[in-house]
C-alpha cells in the first residue's frame, strides 16, 4: 500500500495504479462503515484509493474540527487489511494551497435539514469532494448512505458539473443494537450511547409502520419525535422526505426516506432509513 501526503506523491502513485480506480473519501478514524465502502470499491475496481482528510471547510466555527479523532497509524493498518492500494492523507495546504479562492455550492438537496442546522457545511463538502475527485480522477467514488443528504448532494454535484465519475452509494453499517457507526460515537459516554439508540429505533419503527401501510408522513414524524424525546434526546429534525430532492412529503405513495438528527449531551448524531410502502 502506498501512502501519499502531497499532490506530487499522489500523481506518481496514480500513474502506477491499474484502472478502473475506486475512490473512498473519508475523514479517517476508520470504522467498519468506512471499511465496507473500501471493500465494495475493492470488489468493483482494479485499484482502490482511500483519502483521509479532516476537511476544515465543512466544520462550523463552534464544531469539533480541532478535537476530531486522527488515529492515522491505526487507519493505515485498517486500510491495508481491506486491500486499499493507495492512501492519500494530505495536510490542509495540499488541498487548499495559498490563494485558494473557489467554492462549490450546491442548492437543491443541500438546502434543508443539515443545510439549515450546519450552514455552509455542504459547500465545504462539495468543494472538497470536487477537488479530491479532480486530484484522483477515479472511475467510481463510494459514499455511505449513513450521510444520506451528503450522498444526494454529491450525486447532484457530479451530475450538474458533468464530472466523469460514477457515484456509488453503500448501505449504513450498524452496531448489532442498531446504532449507526460513526467516528463521533467515541464521544458518547456509555449512558449517552444507550440514549442514542432511540434515534435508530425511532427510524426503524417508522419504517415498520410504512411497511404495513401507514402513509401519513406527519403522523410518522410525530411518532419518531415521541420516541427520541422520551429517551431524553434533543431533536434537530426528524423528517419524512423524497429520497432524491429531500423535500418533505406528506403522503408516502412511493419509497421515501426518514432522516433524523439529534443531540445527546454535546454530541450530535444523524441517521436515516428507507421507507418502503407495501405494494398496492
Ligand atoms: P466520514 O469519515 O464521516 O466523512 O465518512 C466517510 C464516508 O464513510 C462517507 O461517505 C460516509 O457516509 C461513510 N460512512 C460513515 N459512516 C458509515 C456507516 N456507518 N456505514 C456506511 N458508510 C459510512
Amino acid at each position: 500500500m502506498i501512502v501519499a501526503r502531497t499532490r506530487a506523491e499522489l500523481e506518481t502513485a496514480l500513474a502506477r495504479l491499474p484502472r478502473p480506480l475506486g475512490a473512498v473519501p473519508t475523514m479517517g478514524a476508520l470504522h467498519a462503515g468506512h471499511l465496507s465502502l473500501a471493500r465494495c470499491a475493492r470488489a468493483e475496481n482494479a485499484s482502490v484509493a482511500l483519502t483521509i482528510f479532516v476537511n476544515p471547510t465543512q466544520f462550523l466555527p463552534h464544531e469539533d474540527f480541532e478535537r476530531y479523532p486522527r488515529p492515522l497509524a491505526q487507519d493505515l493498518a485498517l486500510a491495508e487489511e481491506v486491500g486499499v492500494d493507495l492512501v492519500f492523507a494530505p495536510p490542509v495546504e495540499e488541498v487548499y494551497p495559498p490563494g485558494f479562492a473557489t467554492t462549490v455550492s450546491v442548492a437543491g438537496p443541500s438546502q434543508r435539514w443539515e443545510g439549515v442546522c450546519r450552514p455552509g457545511h455542504f459547500t465545504g463538502v462539495a468543494t472538497v469532494v470536487t477537488r479530491l475527485l479532480n486530484l484522483l480522477r477515479p472511475e467510481r467514488a463510494y459514499f455511505g448512505e449513513k450521510d444520506y443528504q451528503q450522498l444526494q448532494v454529491v450525486r447532484r454535484l457530479v451530475s450538474d458539473l458533468a464530472l466523469p465519475v460514477e457515484i456509488v452509494g453503500c448501505p449504513t453499517v450498524r452496531d448489532p443494537d442498531g446504532l449507526a457507526l460513526s467516528s463521533r460515537n467515541v464521544y458518547l459516554s456509555p449512558e449517552e450511547r444507550q440514549q442514542a439508540l432511540a434515534l435508530s429505533r425511532a427510524l426503524f419503527t417508522a419504517a415498520e409502520r410504512v411497511a404495513v401501510g401507514e402513509r401519513d408522513a406527519r403522523a410518522l414524524e410525530a411518532l419518531m419525535h415521541q420516541h427520541v424525546t422520551a429517551a431524553g434526546l434533543e431533536v434537530d429534525y426528524l423528517a419524512v422526505v423524497d429520497p432524491v430532492s429531500l423535500e418533505p412529503v406528506s403522503e408516502i405513495r412511493h419509497p421515501a426516506r426518514a432522516l433524523g438528527a439529534v443531540r445527546v449531551g454535546t454530541v450530535r448524531l444523524i441517521d436515516n432509513v428507507a421507507l418502503v410502502p407495501p405494494p398496492p
